[in-house]
């Protein structure tokens, strides 16, 4: 060999060594049994190991070390004795230190005179995207999730809406007739448990409605193993006394600002379902409260603020549940109960209040042993606020005069049958603009207008904000179905004003009336012949 001759070859060597020692692909040569010939310093790196030297030991060990699967092995053996190559093959391999990384594969197999003498390869990190595809398959499966949530309000609160004014009607019916002296017996009976029927269904319908009505709440700062408390009693009287309950609160401070109703909601379902969970064979349901604090890395984990949290872990040593349940327990109408039993509801809805109240929830369990629900709540530091005085009883009227109005008859005169009995006197009209005429005739008259949303020639809110410039300290309350109308309470009456759901709690309603009858304000219009002291209470 010429000098020059080698000395060029001396020079390509180098060139190519030098693109092969310092690609960033990881890039080798192996015999077809796996053995690596040849290396590069990425590849060896790429698989946790020092140098190249490294992976050119025994075939075997190499090669168990390196595929976490065996299969991933024989596939792209398959593959490339079949093709003569592999192009971009996916698969996971094991560092030396464990960890599993995504990679990917194009090679070829070298053959001499029709024998495979080499596979010759080039390899690809590719576990960052890997990742980032997962954590978008998990993204996307979230929001389907919580697409589905809306929908289901969506659906649940068009119907209830419907559902609502029906109901209104069979509840206010029924009760205006209970209140008969005259009606005895079997009849009475009878209007008896279409009474509890029909507030079952209220019951129900409010219950689905919290779905679509992220609203109607009543939040104050409370203490949340009072809320508890009082659902214990509860359970313990609804659950087999082979359940045994217990709640630990390892701290004074577990002050949350949350929705009273909402909260014992929660307890109650996690409650019902492990008290389900444990029927057979009954067990132990713990309630455990502590404060806990959560830095920034704990609460990014929960996507949450980082704080000061109330924990609340609702254990049960109940049946437990499969990956497969557990994956889908938070998804409306899922449930592995029998027709009847339930609903599907009862975790979607506690999901709902926990998130709404800023709050998380977790779930960890396992078949045969348990479950165990965390919940976690922003501590308040605001002084407990005591909830309104439960005085259950219809204030009476003081014989004021109300302007009731609503398109629906029934409803229209169902209300005005209670008013009177509550002790008001009424004018109905079933048309906005008849309502709207009749208070302009003489706005005097009126000490308080009751009226529907929803009415074809105008709507309830326009109606108040018309009467408002007729007589600025009229009071109104405004009944809907469904939806609170965005500016009804942004009006610059709004301290006339008040928003009753349907159908309407007419204890609250007559607490109602009377904080806007009864305030100084309201006296300039008052009709002289209004009665000054209280009506006797009418049973
Ligand atoms: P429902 O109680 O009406 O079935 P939920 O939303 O309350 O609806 O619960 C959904 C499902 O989650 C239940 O049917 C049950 O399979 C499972 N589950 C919930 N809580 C528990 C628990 N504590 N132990 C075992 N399974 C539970
Ligand atoms: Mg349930």
């Amino acid at each position: 060999m010429a000098d020059t001759e080698f000395h060029f070859l001396k020079d390509a060597e180098a060139k190519y060594r030098g693109m092969f020692e310092n690609a960033v692909e990881g890039i080798y040569q192996s015999t077809p049994d796996g053995q690596y010939l040849a290396v590069n310093t990425a590849l060896a790196r790429m698989y946790g190991y020092d140098c190249p030297a490294d992976l050119l030991g025994e075939v075997s060990d190499i090669q168990s070390q390196i595929y976490a699967d065996p299969t991933f092995r024989e596939r792209f053996k398959q593959q490339i004795d079949r093709d003569g190559f592999v192009h971009d093959l996916e698969y996971q391999v094991r560092q030396r230190n464990g960890t599993i990384i995504w990679i990917s594969e194009s090679a070829r197999a070298v053959r001499e005179n029709g024998d495979v003498r080499f596979y010759e390869g080039f390899i690809d990190n590719i576990t960052a995207r890997k990742e980032a595809e997962a954590e978008r398959a998990r993204l996307e499966k979230q929001m389907l999730q919580a697409q589905k949530m809306d929908a289901v309000g969506t659906l649940a609160g068009g119907m209830a809406h419907d559902f609502n004014n029906i109901l209104c009607a069979i509840l206010g019916y029924t009760e205006l007739s209970l209140f008969d002296p005259k009606v005895e017996g079997r009849t009475r009976d009878n209007l008896q448990s279409i009474l509890k029927s029909a507030q079952r269904a209220q019951d129900l319908i409010r219950r689905i409605l919290t779905f679509s009505r992220p609203k109607e709440t009543e939040r104050r700062p409370l203490k949340l193993s009072g809320i508890i408390q009082e659902a214990v009693k509860l359970l313990n009287a609804t659950l087999p006394s082979s359940i045994k309950i217990c709640l630990s609160t390892k701290t004074n401070e577990d002050v949350v600002v949350a929705d009273a109703t909402e909260i014992h909601q929660v307890i109650m379902n996690l409650g019902t379902n492990a008290g389900h969970a444990m029927k057979s064979n009954g067990g132990n349901l713990d309630y455990e409260v502590e404060l806990i604090a959560l830095n920034a890395s704990q609460a990014a984990a929960l996507s949450v603020p980082a704080g000061s949290f109330v924990h609340l872990a609702v254990r049960d040593t109940g049946t437990g549940m499969n990956p497969e349940v557990l994956e889908r327990i938070f998804e409306p109408f899922f449930t592995t109960k029998a027709p009847g039993c339930g609903t599907g509801l009862g975790l979607p809805l506690v999901q709902k209040i926990v998130t709404r109240t800023g709050g998380k929830i977790s779930v960890e369990s396992e078949e045969g042993t348990g479950t165990t629900f965390h919940i976690y709540l922003p501590q308040s530091r605001d002084p407990v606020e005591e909830p309104p005085s439960a005085e259950h009883k219809v204030l009476r009227g003081r014989n004021e005069r109300i302007l009731i109005v609503d398109d629906e008859i029934p409803v229209l005169s169902m209300m005005q049958q209670r008013l009177r009995q509550m002790g008001y006197r009424v004018t109905t009209r079933a048309d906005s603009v008849e309502a709207l005429q009749t208070f302009r005739a003489e706005p005097a008259k009126f000490d308080l207008i009751i009226t529907d949303h929803t009415m074809p020639s105008m709507l309830g809110a326009e109606l108040a904000e018309l009467a408002g410039d007729l007589r600025p300290d009229v009071p109104v309350v405004l009944m809907t179905g469904l939806n609170e109308p965005p500016d009804f309470l942004n009006s610059p009456y709004a301290s006339r004003r008040a928003v009753f759901q349907k159908p309407i709690d007419f204890v609250e309603l007559s607490r109602r009336l009377r904080r806007f009858l009864d305030k100084p304000h309201g006296h300039s219009h008052r009709k002289p012949g209004a009665l000054r002291q209280p009506l006797p209470f009418l049973s």
